[in-house]
């Protein structure tokens, strides 16, 4: 552990801030009543079934992107007071406070996060 309780504090109000903007998001769009993620259905608002089977995608892919991030939020924020928080889990180097400060969420250092996106791109994906 190389952060200070200075820098913990700091990226746990980031987290926790952008947490609670994200359930703010989420509840207006996707939360249904009983609280779990839905996926709002564009059907009704046009009959052409392609044009609702593509706006649906887009809303899938949309709620996902953010159910994965909120994950990555609370996992972070679960990790925090751990000796785990901030070290690369690929190669256990110390990641950066600053690369932290900037994306408190990230689980590797900048040469394994290349390699990772390197080696786990894909083409056309998830870029709506
Ligand atoms: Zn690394």
């Amino acid at each position: 552990m190389h952060l200070s309780t200075e820098q913990r504090d700091i990226l746990r109000n980031k987290l926790q801030q952008r947490r609670t903007q994200m359930v703010a998001d989420l509840r207006d769009e996707s939360i249904s009543e009983d609280g779990t993620l839905a996926v709002r259905s564009h059907r009704g608002e046009t009959d052409d079934e392609a044009v609702i089977e593509s706006m649906d995608a887009v809303e899938i892919a949309s709620t996902a992107r953010d159910a994965t991030e909120l994950a990555a939020i609370d996992s972070a924020l679960q990790r925090l007071d751990t000796p785990d928080f901030g070290v690369c889990i690929d190669c256990g180097a110390d990641i950066p406070s600053a690369r932290l400060m900037a994306e408190p969420t990230v689980l590797r250092c900048t040469a394994c996060q290349q390699r990772f996106e390197h080696q786990h791109h894909t083409p056309g994906g998830a870029r709506l």
